[in-house]
């Protein structure tokens, strides 16, 4: 099949991109890349921007975006960007920071680093603490539970990547960043490369960058197919950002994924999703308390549903 002009354009868009965002942290005017809200600002730029190349070409009839998938997108983009941020914060980067000034560490050397040197070390750190633990929520259980509601996505958009149970998006912010005295525009920069990359892995845009690209970032054909119905075909791909890495460690599969979701492609609620990882909990509380009942009571507590799902998550993570 041939490629139009349109195609080949749109799968420059992304090494377009974050060359614009490497470029704007690197030589933006400081009173811009040193303003306190200027992470905040550029972060949902990034989202917003593919968000309308997914109007202009989208990759599924499928993942259109509709108002109840904007809107939940939209409540996890603001959890992500004050709750889970400011936990983060708090449990994370402030307890490290203290660890790392009460041994007396010294990192110096990682703020003489060339600039893009730091970008690079600072993407390597992160996404190898995420991608070890994406595979953890793929093989253990109490892990899987709190991962298993972002697979539960029934289509793919430029924000689907923020939408999960709360303590998988607390679990998948933790890094060792804070433990080197990087630059900060380099960390920004770092922060807003991911963005672009994983934020294109999850979006309904018709961009497949070329391979110069592809064999280092994650492209939307890896994660679709790690968002696939069967079980199989979640079992690759953990890579957020850097697909590199199931290079590496022999996880990386090729292939694309259209149909996605798990199981029966249940799409959950935002209160379902939040409650996700106590639901096997909360279902042994109903048998103990229907047990406990007279028999002619026990008919009504007929949890039916929730058990299904419950055993459908279960399977998945085994
Ligand atoms: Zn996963
Ligand atoms: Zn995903």
């Amino acid at each position: 099949m041939e490629t139009s002009l349109k195609d080949r354009l749109f799968n420059l868009i992304p090494p377009a991109m974050i060359a614009v965002v490497l470029s704007f942290w690197a030589f933006g005017p400081r009173s811009l890349v040193e303003h306190p809200w200027a992470l905040t600002v550029t972060s949902p730029l990034i989202v917003i921007a593919i968000l309308l190349l997914e109007a202009v070409h989208e990759r599924h009839a499928g993942w259109r975006m509709n108002r109840r998938e904007f809107l939940t997108d939209l409540y996890y983009s603001v959890l992500s960007a004050t709750v889970i941020a400011w936990l983060t914060q708090k449990l994370s980067e402030e307890p490290l920071v203290a660890l790392k000034a009460s041994l007396g560490l010294t990192t110096a050397w990682a703020s003489h680093l060339p600039w893009l040197a730091q970008v690079a070390m600072v993407i390597f750190l992160i996404e190898f603490g995420q991608y070890w633990m994406h595979r953890l929520m793929h093989n253990w259980t109490p892990f899987w539970l709190t991962h298993a509601p972002h697979h539960h996505i029934t289509q793919l958009n430029a924000a689907k990547g923020a939408v999960g149970n709360p303590i998988e998006l607390f679990l998948i912010s933790l890094s060792v960043v804070a433990l080197f005295d990087f630059d900060k525009t380099a960390i920004f920069a770092a922060l807003n490369t991911m963005g672009v990359i994983s934020v294109f892995a999850h979006a309904n845009v018709r961009a497949d960058p070329p391979i110069w690209y592809s064999f280092f970032f994650t492209t939307i054909r890896h994660h679709s197919l790690h968002h696939s119905t069967d079980y199989e075909s979640t079992r690759c791909n953990y890579g957020n950002s850097l697909i590199l890495l199931d290079r590496i460690f022999g996880t990386y599969r090729e292939g694309e994924g259209i149909l996605v979701g798990q199981d029966d492609r249940k799409r959950l609620t935002i209160r379902e999703q939040t409650m996700f990882p106590f639901a096997p909990m909360i279902e042994k509380f109903k048998v103990w308390r229907a047990a406990k009942q007279p028999r002619g009571a026990l008919a009504e507590a007929s949890p039916a549903d929730d058990l299904d799902r419950d055993a459908a998550g279960a399977k998945a993570a085994a």
